[in-house]
């Protein structure tokens, strides 16, 4: 069975103090992506959190596309996030464990165009899925200007100290051969859609109940995978927290076991 890293992003939320007591209860170790205006308002429960044990991440200040941005804005986005992610810390009283970064939206510079899907045809259709939720939507390829803003945003985050997320456990040929082996920013091999659920987005989409999300979970080929490290993308969101008590515990209840970073 596939040993997961936890990754929820968007955090935080009303919710996150009865998301990281559940976490902790179950003794399942996350990783916190925050969104810097949400942190600036409500830093106390990201406090709680590394407290706790848990790892806070940068997820950049209004969770924005960052190819509607310039690199510069995007930069500002992240040193802004970074400087309440050190206080949080400070007032925990803990060292930063690492520095890791979540494009909001995984909008990585390029737009819908995640990673270059047809750079290693053999992988393009189980990355457009992974990045398209499963969904059959139309995607355009980037720009030349995007594809640049895409490397510098990677050269920046590589200078600022940021890592990639550990990989070393994962063993998907379309992770190791592709681009996203040597992405600087966090990327993720499963995707939980909790978000489909929430009262904006329900309905328009396939998945509509947390039986459609358990079913999503138990036909995963990756996450069937024996041996491999999965990291697996979670939100903390109104609305959401019933949904990933469900798939955490259905998860746990599969045998899956969950590892810090
Ligand atoms: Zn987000």
């Amino acid at each position: 069975m596939s040993e997961i890293l936890l990754t929820i992003d968007d955090s935080p939320s009303p919710d996150t103090d009865e998301l990281t007591s559940f976490l902790q209860s179950q003794g399942i170790p996350a990783i916190l992506f925050c969104r810097g205006d949400r942190l600036r308002d409500n830093p106390d429960p990201v406090v709680r959190a590394i407290e706790r044990g848990f790892v806070a991440a940068n997820h950049a200040f209004h969770h924005q596309r960052a190819s509607t941005l310039t690199v510069d804005e995007v930069k500002a986005e992240i040193l802004e996030t970074e400087k309440l992610l050190d206080q949080a810390y400070q007032r925990a009283g803990r060292a930063r464990p690492a520095l890791y970064f979540r494009f909001p939206h995984m909008d990585r510079g390029t737009g819908g165009w995640v990673v270059d899907y047809s750079a290693v045809s053999a992988h393009e259709k189980t990355l457009r899925t992974l990045f398209a939720d499963g969904l059959n939507v139309k995607l355009d390829p980037p720009t030349a200007e995007q594809i640049d803003k895409k490397s510098r945003l990677q050269e920046f985050l590589q200078a600022a100290g940021f890592t990639a997320l550990p990989a070393a456990g994962i063993t998907h040929d379309w992770y190791r051969q592709t681009e996203i082996i040597s992405a600087v920013d966090a990327m993720f091999t499963f995707s939980t859609s909790d978000w489909m659920l929430t009262k904006r987005h329900l309905g328009k989409w396939p998945y509509q109940s947390i039986d459609d999300l358990k079913q999503k979970i138990d036909n995963d080929p990756w996450l069937a995978v024996s041996g491999s490290t999965n990291i697996v993308l979670a939100h903390d969101q109104p609305e959401v927290l019933p949904v990933v008590k469900a798939l955490v515990g259905h998860m746990l209840q599969k045998g899956f076991s969950f590892k810090p970073a």
